[in-house]
């Protein structure tokens, strides 16, 4: 088990028995080009051009990039920039919708007959990203850099951030496409040995995911890991030490110690686009806090999270706000007239926080020290962020930080911690 972190109350129950809704086709979708991590697709499409559901609309431009694809068919309206949930900008392609429904032919493969090589082209080519958050191109996750080695994949079905439930969902309703896709993962990256990492509250997805392991026809060790529910026990780094009691060296990637970090739905992406030729256009997300009617949905990339609040029944008023994700990581969204991208993993409804007018002053208590799972001092970054002496938030190891919230969430003085955190990392990277 990893040091620090904390414990919170889940929320988990308001969506977590609502099944998977399909969301209905939206009127129009708007489709950032960048919505991955790395340089932002390049377009291949113009105002006028009529497009079908799978195809390409934006085109890699770097080994860290994506394919970016149409979610439906109709007409493309406009190519401007539009924001993006993330508070930045990205040219995106606005597509009307015919209502045809019309899409690229789908190839249907089996897996087991295809190279490494092949698996990894099939991946870039559908625009598979993680869907865990950070969306990080999955081919390069599965290219195993020279010189490295992978002995384990880990798939990812913590979910650690309250309230939301959709991961559960995936690994609950499509557990043989998520348990297929971490062996096509595995064939991809010569590993035979696999684990399921699930947090305490998601118990009984066991014999669900033993169910399924029994049927399907397996060609790897699958080994069901089941973890204290302690936040960021989904953090990549605190997920490897949790399963294989392994630190990743600062600076460093799980790769660099034998192992690689998949979320569930990435698994499930992967099985879609290899076995059926299905390339990443939509994904589940939940809509959840409050809202009248939470839900788990199945949404096109690019549906308006204002259409989404409004089939949940969740109303925009004055002391409210949207958050784009978690309540831990996500972050506020100033209006909902923003895409859902693919790394969108929940849309939330929460009450504002009343925060103090002023920044108070630290009382040096200690907790967010004690709180922190990656060994730093927040209080002390935090004090040089104030009298902007940045190169003191280096030696601090500023950089280490995963941006969990952690800190924030435990300090007695509602210090902004991680905004301070997040400042100090923009400012060095600037210099
Ligand atoms: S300093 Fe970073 S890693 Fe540590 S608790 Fe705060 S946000 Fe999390
Ligand atoms: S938790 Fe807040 S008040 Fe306590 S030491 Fe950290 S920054 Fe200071």
């Amino acid at each position: 088990m990893f040091k620090g972190g904390v414990k919170l109350v889940d929320f988990k129950s308001l969506s977590k028995n609502e099944k998977i809704e399909e969301f209905k086709y939206p009127e129009k979708v708007i489709i950032p080009l960048s919505q991955h991590t790395g340089s932002p697709a390049k377009p291949i499409v113009k105002k006028g051009d009529y497009v079908v559901e799978g195809q390409v609309i934006g085109e890699i431009s770097g080994f860290i990039s994506s394919y970016i694809h149409s979610s439906i068919s109709g007409k493309v309206i406009d190519v401007l920039p539009w924001n993006l949930p993330t508070g930045k900008k990205s040219l995106s392609v606005i597509i009307e919708n015919d209502g045809e429904r019309k899409s690229i032919d789908k190839t249907e493969r089996n897996w087991l007959g295809l190279t490494s090589e092949e698996i990894i082209n099939i991946v870039r080519e559908n625009g598979i990203v993680g869907l865990g958050g950070a969306a990080f191109p999955s081919h390069v996750k599965l290219t195993i850099p020279p010189g490295k080695k992978a002995e384990y994949i880990i798939l990812n079905g913590c979910e650690c951030e309250p309230f939301l439930t959709c991961d559960y969902r995936v690994l609950r309703e499509y557990t043989d496409e998520v348990i297929e896709g971490l062996q096509i993962i595995c064939k991809a990256t010569n590993v035979k040995k696999a684990f399921i990492g699930i947090e305490h509250n998601k118990i009984d997805l066991i014999p669900i995911l033993n169910n399924a392991i029994r049927n399907l026809k397996i060609y790897i060790e699958i080994e069901i890991k089941i973890l204290p529910e302690k936040y960021p026990q989904g953090s990549e780094k605190h997920l490897i030490k949790s399963i294989l009691n392994k630190e990743v060296p600062s600076g460093g990637l799980p790769i660099d110690i034998g192992c690689i970090v998949f979320n569930v739905q990435t698994a499930r992406a992967i099985k879609r686009a290899v076995c059926n030729g299905i390339p990443l256009t939509e994904r589940v997300i939940t809509c959840t806090g409050l809202v009248r009617k939470p839900k788990n949905l199945n949404v096109r990339i690019g549906t308006l999270i204002s259409e989404i609040l409004n089939y949940c029944d969740g109303e925009l008023k004055y002391g409210r706000k949207i958050i784009n994700g978690g309540p831990m990581m996500g972050i506020q969204i100033y209006s909902p007239e923003i895409p859902v991208i693919k790394g969108t993993s929940g849309i939330l409804l929460l009450p504002e926080e009343k925060l103090p007018e002023k920044i108070q002053p630290c009382i040096r208590c200690g907790k967010c020290i004690d709180s922190c799972p990656m060994f730093l001092a927040p209080s002390e970054i935090g004090r040089y962020v104030e009298v902007e002496m940045f190169d003191k938030c280096e030696n601090l190891n500023v950089f280490d930080c995963i941006e969990c919230g952690c800190c924030s969430y435990v300090c007695p003085a509602k210090r902004p911690l991680v905004d301070f955190i997040k400042y100090a990392k923009f400012k060095l990277r600037k210099k």
